[in-house]
């Protein structure tokens, strides 16, 4: 059994959520407003180091995130509309902070390997956790491993075919109607007037929202190939959507790639993750656990 001390930190645009584990077992944890950079990472150290020493800290980080290993700002946002965070150096702050093997990802790249460890995805060598809430966030877990490619992949960015007679401009700052611009949830918010957890009774909303999700789905599924897709933040809460989406991606897909997975009700294909909201905090804990076992993190 794994009885090192871990601490993880979930990253967001919103909170940081912080904790200390052992092996995998969360001992405390605590939530943090992201204000400055100075001031969260600052509380954030300070809050480790109140509970002593640890092994090894992950970070799941929102992006996006230099992530490209030979760079010399590894570990950084990069640009972000959140003011003041650009080029914020997360994980060389936290780690001169500590002083301890470090290990960064961004948040869905941190909850697939939670979710591959410990959760919805265990012995699979491809799959695709999405998130859709504030944004829409894919992580992407080929060959055993997180995909990062030049950075990481931008899932919710991509351009998707309109539902006929949807003429909603999409809400993504950069591209308008955009996979995210087009169902996140400050999209569903902009195109309907309410949030989507005031929405729950209206049929065509959700409608829309799994149209847009399933088209993305089908997507993915051809360029990846994943055995499995992990559906989860604030949106999929919406009682009822992931079998919509279900039954929408069975339309999609119109009987083409009959692999096993792909037959039949997609339950197995298509599923909610293991740990829900906490799938970034017990993916930081993950990637502790990487950078404990990686000396190169040190
Ligand atoms: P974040 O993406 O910031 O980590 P969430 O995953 O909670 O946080 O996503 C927040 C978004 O999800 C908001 O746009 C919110 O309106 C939406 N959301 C949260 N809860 C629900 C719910 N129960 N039903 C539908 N939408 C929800
Ligand atoms: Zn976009």
């Amino acid at each position: 059994m794994d009885t090192r001390q871990y601490a993880a930190v979930e990253a967001g645009g919103t909170k940081f959520r912080v904790a200390v584990a052992r092996g995998r077992d969360i001992l405390i944890d605590t939530t943090i407003p992201t204000t400055t950079p100075d001031e969260t990472l600052g509380a954030t150290t300070d809050f480790i180091r109140g509970w002593g020493t640890v092994d090894a800290v992950g970070i799941a980080c929102f992006g996006p995130l230099d992530l490209e290993t030979s760079s010399p700002t590894y570990g950084s946002i990069t640009a972000t509309p959140k003011p003041g965070w650009s080029d914020t150096p997360v994980l060389a702050t936290i780690r001169q902070e500590l002083g301890v093997p470090t290990a960064i990802d961004v948040d869905v790249g941190g909850a697939a390997l939670g979710e591959w460890r410990w959760g919805a995805a265990q012995g699979l060598d491809h799959f695709i956790y999405i998130t859709v809430g504030t944004g829409f966030g894919a992580g992407v877990f080929i060959d055993g491993k997180v995909h990062h490619g030049m950075g990481h992949p931008e899932m919710g960015h991509i351009t998707l075919e309109r539902v006929p007679g949807d003429e909603y401009p999409g809400h993504c700052p950069f591209h308008g109607a955009c996979l995210e611009g087009m169902a996140a949830g400050p999209a569903i918010e902009d195109r309907w007037g309410a949030p989507g957890a005031e929405l729950t009774d209206r049929a065509e909303v959700w409608e829309l929202e799994a149209a847009y999700l399933a088209r993305a789905i089908r997507t993915f599924t051809y360029v990846v190939a994943p055995q499995k897709v992990l559906l989860g933040g604030g949106v999929m809460q919406t009682e009822g959507l992931l079998e919509l989406v279900r039954d929408k991606t069975i339309q999609q897909l119109a009987g083409y790639v009959a692999t096993k997975p792909l037959r039949g009700s997609l339950e197995d294909y298509i599923a909610a993750p293991a740990f829900g909201q906490d799938a970034g905090l017990i993916g930081a804990v993950a990637l502790a656990m990487e950078a404990a076992d990686t000396p190169h993190h040190a």
